[in-house]
């Protein structure tokens, strides 16, 4: 009896030590560093805050860095990652071309590299993308201005300025590019004439995606292409941050008052702060991104490829990196303005009701 009961506590004893140490087995799956830009565009804070909850669900311990929109911070910080072991790298890149050594040492080590949102370009050593569809976020902005104008029922023709994103930043020509295959033919024909004559990356791009920056050129064609009394009627901008910077330049010359009214201006992420300017009838849309989804579904992926196997469904023509083609997960954004705001981002639980008041 005494044999048995002892027999019977020690199987115990033992079945609790095995649970133990394979229930901390399973908990321990390696470290995955996460390498986020910077927080001033806001989405970036959600974005590292989903991922590091999805992986850590998933039995991961997550390195989580921000660079403060500093390139040599960022790729200390990823060297960092690369030195302490990390199984997989989920990068947003700043200059994804300042990369390319630590990233070959990455490869080296069978670090698995994802290029999250933004492309990294020039190296052989990034194994997948995911990302939204950055052509058609183009797209959406470009028809959105010609919606706000009433374009074609109203003709024109109407004086557009145009704003591109960080020219460091590969999405930024996509989009630029989105909004052009619309916007060009209507250029050709008149009815949209940019009176400042600028166009093209090299010429609109916003360095970091700066508001300030942004604000400033915009003072700067006020001043030398509107100051007979013409008006803007359009403003293409890339993203919140920078359609924000354009519309403190305006409203510093009275845009918004008496009968100047507002350009239709475009944007990009769904912010807090720019919905609240679309409410108030200052910016005319932005561009809806669930940024929950992209982590998950990036979360779901890492973990799919660290346990051996290969994601499907994925997308093998769209982006090449310059060295080769990038496999990459392309999620749906979404056009956002006044009408459908509370449908897209309140009811989906993106933006909650009382922030927007
Ligand atoms: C992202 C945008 C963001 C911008 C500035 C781009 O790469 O796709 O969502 O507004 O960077 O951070």
């Amino acid at each position: 009896m005494n044999i048995l009961k002892s027999l019977a506590t020690a199987a115990l004893a033992g079945a609790l030590v095995f649970g133990a140490s394979a229930s901390a087995f399973a908990q321990d799956k390696g470290t995955i560093g996460i390498a986020m830009p910077e927080q001033t565009t806001l989405r970036w804070n959600s974005d590292g805050a989903e991922l590091k909850k999805a992986l850590e669900a998933k039995g991961y311990t997550v390195d989580l860095q921000y660079a403060g929109d500093d390139i040599p911070n960022q790729l200390a910080q990823i060297e960092n990652m690369i030195t302490k072991g990390s199984k997989a790298l989920i990068i947003a890149a700043l200059d994804g071309t300042t990369l390319s050594a630590a990233l070959e040492q990455a490869g080296a080590s069978g670090i698995k590299v994802v290029a999250y949102d933004r492309l990294i370009r020039d190296t052989p050593n990034v194994d997948y993308y995911t990302t939204f569809d950055n052509f058609q976020v183009g797209v959406l902005q470009a028809n959105s201005i010609l919606k706000g104008l009433g374009y074609p029922e109203k003709k024109g023709p109407f004086n557009i300025e145009l704003f591109g994103g960080s020219p460091d930043d590969n999405n930024a020509f996509f989009f630029y590019d989105g909004a052009m295959s619309v916007l060009q033919p209507i250029i050709d024909k008149g009815d949209l004439v940019i009176k400042s004559g600028q166009k093209g990356m090299d010429q609109v791009g916003t360095l970091r995606w700066d508001g300030a920056t942004a604000q400033a050129r915009m003072d700067n064609l006020l001043s030398a292409y509107y100051s007979d009394g013409s008006h803007v009627d359009a403003v293409l901008a890339p993203n919140d941050g920078v359609a924000r910077g354009i519309l403190s330049s305006l409203k510093g010359i009275g845009y918004g008052s008496g009968d100047l009214a507002y350009p239709i201006i475009s944007g990009q992420d769904a912010e807090v702060p720019s919905i609240k300017a679309i409410i108030a009838g200052e910016q005319y849309s932005t561009v809806y991104k669930d940024t929950r989804e992209l982590a998950r579904v990036t979360a779901d992926l890492v973990d799919e490829v660290l346990n051996g196997k290969t994601p499907e469904g994925l997308d093998t023509k769209t982006y090449n990196n310059g060295v080769k083609v990038v496999p990459s997960l392309l999620l749906t954004p979404y056009e956002v303005d006044k009408t459908n705001y509370e449908k897209l981002v309140v009811e989906s639980g993106y933006i909650k009701a009382e922030d927007l008041k």
